[in-house]
């Protein structure tokens, strides 16, 4: 299985659906851990701590990535956010956790649909790979 990095580097940013759209659509199973209307929370495939959650908006609305945000998207970004404190405290996590949005081929971003991951459960260390 191809490395973080190495799909990151492999995928073109583009506005083509992703896998994420099928996972809005229940095509594709996941775990959810929180669903509204225009969010969706999802355990990630490949975990990087005992918690791993991914928050994605359920309309990608052109925001494939943070650079590709606009004034438009301001209360998603702000709810996305607010959103990822809330799953932290569902999950348990007050201690403390780590926010991370991959953006673009060098921030290693391999989805092109934004998405937040909300990381905890373990130590982190900085700075970051
Ligand atoms: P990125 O590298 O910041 O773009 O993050 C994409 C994330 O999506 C990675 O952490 C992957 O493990 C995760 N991912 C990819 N496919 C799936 C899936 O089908 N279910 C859950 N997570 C996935």
């Amino acid at each position: 299985m191809a490395s973080e990095k190495e799909a990151a580097l492999s995928a073109t940013p583009s506005d083509a659906p992703t896998i994420f759209d099928k996972i809005i659509s229940k095509e594709i199973p996941s775990t959810v851990v929180y669903e509204d209307d225009k969010v969706l929370a999802f355990r990630d495939i490949t975990p990087q701590g005992p918690v791993h959650i991914l928050l994605i908006p359920k309309v990608r609305d052109g925001l494939t990535g943070l650079s590709k945000a606009e004034e438009r998207h301001i209360d998603i970004l702000g709810r996305l956010l607010y959103t990822a404190k809330l799953v932290a405290k569902q999950e348990g996590l007050d201690d403390g956790f780590r926010i991370v949005i991959n953006d673009g081929p060098q921030g290693c971003q391999s989805v092109y649909h934004i998405h937040v991951h909300l990381i905890g459960g373990r130590q982190m260390n900085w700075p970051p790979g």
